[in-house]
């Protein structure tokens, strides 16, 4: 469902998907690894489920790791980009569909999941709220001139102090997701599309992408 869900999501607002298929399977993929991504291809880790009495958290796991490497068919399998040199670029971005997009857009996947863990939190008004305040947090974000994070950095040499990790999933979506509030999010998503659409099936740097956003924002 939440494969389904995702699909759906990010072909409207990013752009058509190049293949008429995406194979999912499950995998034993260790410790902290959720998922992982191939043109056409993906694996979601089983591994939290193999007991019957599996925590309850898993769920909700398994939509993010599933609406993640769903996402990773929109940048990394179409959109290209180095992995290495700019990991910000598909982790980020992908990071960005799967919390700032599937998470914020209310579906039949997400409300399943909900029953599944007896919460009874995940409605629509709730949905609005975290929209809501998230468009608060990055306007105070950009209102108060924090201090500088750099996201542009290779996997082996990260900023001085910021964890590789956090730079390419964190800060890396923590950039698109205030730019959408900063630029609203029809110019945003516009421009996403015209990123996606320009490199589909091609490669694209940094650079490529600050070049398509200057041209709806500067
Ligand atoms: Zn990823």
């Amino acid at each position: 469902m939440t494969a389904q869900d995702s699909f759906h999501i990010f072909t409207k607002k990013i752009g058509k998907y190049p293949y008429k298929e995406i194979d999912i399977t499950e995998g034993l993929l260790g410790k902290d690894t959720g998922g992982m991504e191939y043109p056409g291809l993906i694996m979601i880790d089983a591994s939290g489920f193999l007991q019957k009495k599996h925590p309850l958290d898993r769920y909700n796991e398994l939509t993010e790791d599933v609406s993640h490497e769903v996402g990773h068919q929109w940048f990394y399998g179409t959109v290209g980009s180095d992995e290495y040199m700019e990991p910000w670029l598909d982790e980020g971005l992908t990071n960005l569909l799967e919390n700032g997009v599937y998470d914020l857009t209310y579906t039949k996947s997400k409300s399943y999941c909900a029953k599944l863990m007896h919460s009874k939190f995940y409605t629509r008004k709730n949905v609005k709220r975290a929209n809501k305040i998230l468009k608060e947090n990055a306007n105070q974000f950009i209102n108060k001139n924090q201090k500088a994070n750099y996201i542009n950095y290779p996997v082996n040499n990260p900023p001085k102090g910021v964890d590789t990790e956090d730079m390419a999933y964190k800060l890396g979506m923590d950039f698109p997701a205030v730019l959408k509030v900063a630029m609203g999010e029809n110019k945003f998503f516009d421009a996403l599309h015209d990123y996606y659409q320009t490199y589909y099936l091609k490669q694209a740097t940094t650079q490529d992408f600050l070049n398509i956003i200057s041209k709806y924002d500067n």
